[in-house]
């Protein structure tokens, strides 16, 4: 909590916690084909399915930075379904399904009651307050339950092998890039994971939802 009493949620990133990507191409061991790398690369750690991972601390110094998520810690959420204002759990203890506030920028539909996000769920307790604090979610925000959150690719920043194999970057930011696009995954440094959301179903609009979500 700060000084006003505002909770800075839980996947947020801080200032202290950004690191200088240092970046390289380098030959994958397992086919000999240029991908992207850390100059100093760590193979356990460093690649999930393919792609590699931006790096960044988990420490929490510095200036909190609002519109920014931590990406270990959105990694985090998404994988572990954590409510990423508390880091509880974020699937309602009666039906076992996750609450999900979904916003117009955050969200692209791929069905009638699925689509692709990289804002991790959020659990009722926290709904109402997250609501009341953030204008964003205020203007555009509505509040689903979903059955299932499947992980579908990453939000990257796409660079392409220059002279000597120095990273080139492609000017492609935050673009998505699904688990399947395999001639794309070695060129892209990944920020974010990315689920597709399965049986969404609407609960309240936005502005509508305080009052009701507030836990009685
Ligand atoms: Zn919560």
């Amino acid at each position: 909590m700060t000084s006003s009493h505002i909770p800075v949620p839980y996947v947020l990133a801080y200032s202290g916690e950004a690191v200088r990507q240092r970046l390289t191409f380098a030959p994958d061991p397992s086919c000999g084909e240029l991908r992207l790398s850390h100059q100093d690369p760590r193979p356990r750690s460093d690649w999930h399915r393919g792609v590699l991972l931006a790096r960044v601390r988990t420490n929490r110094r510095g200036q909190i930075m609002w519109r920014h998520l931590n990406r270990r810690r959105q990694w985090e959420c998404m994988t572990k379904d954590l409510c990423q204002v508390c880091k509880g759990p974020a699937a309602d203890s009666r039906t076992g399904r996750l609450w999900w506030v979904i916003t117009e920028t955050g969200f692209r539909a791929s069905s009638d009651s699925g689509g692709l996000t990289n804002a991790p769920p959020t659990c009722r307790p926290c709904i109402p307050t997250s609501l009341q604090w953030c204008p964003q979610l205020q203007k555009s925000a509505a509040v689903y339950t979903v059955a299932a959150a499947e992980s579908a690719g990453v939000l990257a920043d796409i660079y392409r092998p220059g002279p000597g194999g120095v990273p080139v970057f492609t000017g492609e930011h935050n673009a998505f890039v699904g688990w399947e696009e395999f001639s794309v995954l070695p060129f892209a440094l990944a920020t974010q994971m990315v689920v597709r959301l399965h049986d969404m179903v609407l609960v309240e609009h936005g502005a509508d939802v305080c009052p009701a979500l507030v836990p009685s």
